[in-house]
């Protein structure tokens, strides 16, 4: 199987680039002006294309609309100090990519094909990737099934893509989340480790009922018990907790965060001790009761670090402490801000230059 045959380009010729308005981007509006696609058919991944974003057509009976089989990645590129661009920890997307395909009976894709395709449409969209402070280049790897039949198996063909997203600084405006005591975003065995469109469809009424009380987000709990803290949304959770740094463990129903992952390494980076396993609802109660609790805040791509201000728990709203310049919340943006934009050293080798 030959994976690597030359990317087939058609470039714009309307490039919309002056019509965005860089200092007001607004997350996820803005589409950079080409998209990557390739498509499986026949057991292999065919050539590949980069041409004009814009609307394509699908048969309206593929699988990805009617059983979910669609997954997808979210990266950044980040503009670096000295004018050039580079992509934070882009492997480590390509390999949960397909650890998601797997888990959806999809194809996975060599790294050629993932690291190429983000190469080539990254440097004919360079342009698009903005230099003010706390921007970036947001990047949407995705796969989804294309077969035109209604039967509930594995789709025989898919199409994987890519397209890319200016975004400005996010304003962490500083959280009120609730523990989710009745809804669940996955469960053990289930497929909460993989980035697939239907964990989104599946929390949006939870988020909503939650968004109607007042709160941000939630802040889901185990599927059997509802004692177990999961994750924060879209983000993982971590605590700062008696002087230590304390997540929940990886399991099935968490999703392994590359921004989590770099957290956890940069903690241990700056001396601290970073546990990873099970944390009680209840623990992370009786700590801020106590004093203990010193941050807590959600971790992902498209916000970094979104810290929380306030945990509904049981009907009741308990605020956490102002935290001060010296909070480890603080610190650790820092520190990967200086790495994303290359004014930091680069120690663990994260960034990938295009
Ligand atoms: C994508 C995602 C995250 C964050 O992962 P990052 O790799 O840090 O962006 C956390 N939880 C869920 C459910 C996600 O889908």
């Amino acid at each position: 199987m030959i994976d690597i045959l030359p990317i087939r380009t058609q470039p714009t010729t309307a490039s919309r680039l002056a019509s965005v308005d860089f200092d007001h981007l607004e997350f996820g509006k803005a589409f950079s002006d080409h998209m990557f696609a390739v498509d499986f058919v026949n057991g292999e991944w065919q050539e590949a294309q980069i041409v004009p974003y814009g609307d394509m057509a699908v048969s309206p009976a593929n699988s990805a609309l009617h059983y979910g089989q669609a997954i997808f990645e979210g990266m950044k590129a980040y503009h670096q100090h000295d004018g050039g661009v580079a992509l934070f920890r882009p492997l480590d997307n390509w390999a949960r990519l397909n650890s998601s395909a797997e888990r959806m009976c999809m194809p996975t894709i060599s790294e050629e094909l993932f690291m190429n395709g983000l190469r080539e449409l990254l440097k004919l969209d360079a342009a698009w990737v903005p230099s003010a402070p706390g921007s970036s280049l947001y990047i949407r790897p995705f796969m989804f099934a294309t077969d035109g039949f209604i039967g509930v198996r594995p789709s025989e063909t898919y199409r994987f893509m890519i397209f890319t997203c200016p975004v400005g600084l996010y304003f962490n405006k500083p959280l009120r989340v609730r523990f989710e005591q009745k809804y669940v975003r996955s469960a053990e065995g289930g497929a909460g480790y993989a980035k697939n469109a239907g964990n989104y469809g599946a929390a949006m009424y939870p988020t909503k009922l939650a968004q109607n009380e007042g709160y941000n987000q939630l802040i889901w709990t185990d599927a059997s018990q509802h004692q177990y803290v999961e994750e924060s949304g879209t983000m993982n959770a971590i605590f700062v907790m008696d002087g230590k740094v304390v997540t929940p463990a990886l399991s099935t129903s968490i999703l392994d965060g590359v921004t989590r992952r770099s957290v956890l390494q940069l903690a241990r980076d700056m001396g601290l001790t970073v546990e990873e396993r099970k944390v009680g609802s209840r623990e992370v109660m009786d700590a801020l009761a106590a004093g203990k609790l010193e941050e807590a805040f959600g971790v992902g791509t498209a916000a970094t670090i979104a810290p929380i201000a306030t945990i509904g728990y049981e009907g009741h709203d308990y605020d956490l402490p102002v935290t001060g310049a010296q909070a480890f919340s603080k610190r650790v943006t820092a520190a990967l801000d200086a790495i994303r934009t290359g004014e930091g050293a680069d120690v663990h080798n994260w960034m990938v230059r295009i």
